[in-house]
């Protein structure tokens, strides 16, 4: 006969709180994603410079601005088409 009282807790140790220690790996991870993902948009803003198409919206094809190309010098779109929904 066992003279088990109550059920045994499966975890020894207290359980890691998710976030609490954070892994820096995978944080690093995310800012290399980041990274790349600004390489190839500086890399296609740089093809578009030397076609001649650079400043011009993907979608209409008018002129993007200086404004908005001054904050945001890779975008493909003009203010209107970047901010369209589902387009
Ligand atoms: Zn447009």
């Amino acid at each position: 006969m066992d003279d088990q009282t109550g059920p045994a807790p499966l975890q020894t140790g207290p359980a890691p709180s998710p976030g609490a220690a954070g892994s820096s790996a995978e944080h690093d991870q995310a800012l290399l994603a980041q990274v790349r993902a600004d390489l190839d948009a500086v890399d296609a803003a740089l093809a578009r410079l030397e076609e001649g198409t650079y400043g011009r919206c993907a979608t209409c094809g008018e002129p993007i601005g200086d404004e908005r190309l001054a904050v945001e010098p890779t975008t493909l779109h003009c203010a209107q088409h970047a901010a369209g929904p589902g387009l």
